[in-house]
């Protein structure tokens, strides 16, 4: 989409109307910072800065979804608390009926860990 189509179409304004003055002034502005942003990742050290932030947010996040426990019952630990309460630690399991992902008309039966209280 080339910068003038940005500009009659920016904020509210329908294709066919004229846009009001705070959505040419909104269309400006995204000019402005679409050309400015061009203008510093054009710099070398600039560029470098923004690939090692990448990188380092890319480890980070990649840390932080390993530490996320796989099932959907776990806590942080490893531990399996009741699918009910969400505060007790499981002591048995039991089942409960849900819609079946491949057919929305037949129900399947799914295991729930629970603490034996609630
Ligand atoms: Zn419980």
């Amino acid at each position: 989409m080339a910068s003038s189509e940005v500009a009659r179409n920016a904020g509210k304004a329908k294709p066919g109307e004229m846009p009001s003055r705070e959505d040419e002034l909104l269309a400006a502005r995204r000019i402005y910072n679409r050309t400015y942003m061009r203008r510093w990742r054009a710099k070398p050290s600039h560029a470098a800065r923004e690939q090692l932030n990448r990188r380092r947010s890319y480890h980070d996040r990649k840390l932080r979804t390993a530490r996320i426990p796989r099932d959907r019952y776990q806590n942080c630990h490893g531990e399996l608390f009741c699918a009910f309460c969400r505060r007790r630690p499981s002591v048995m399991q039991v089942t409960r009926l849900t819609s079946s992902a491949v057919d929305a008309s037949r129900y399947v039966e799914i295991r729930m860990p629970y603490c034996g209280e609630c």
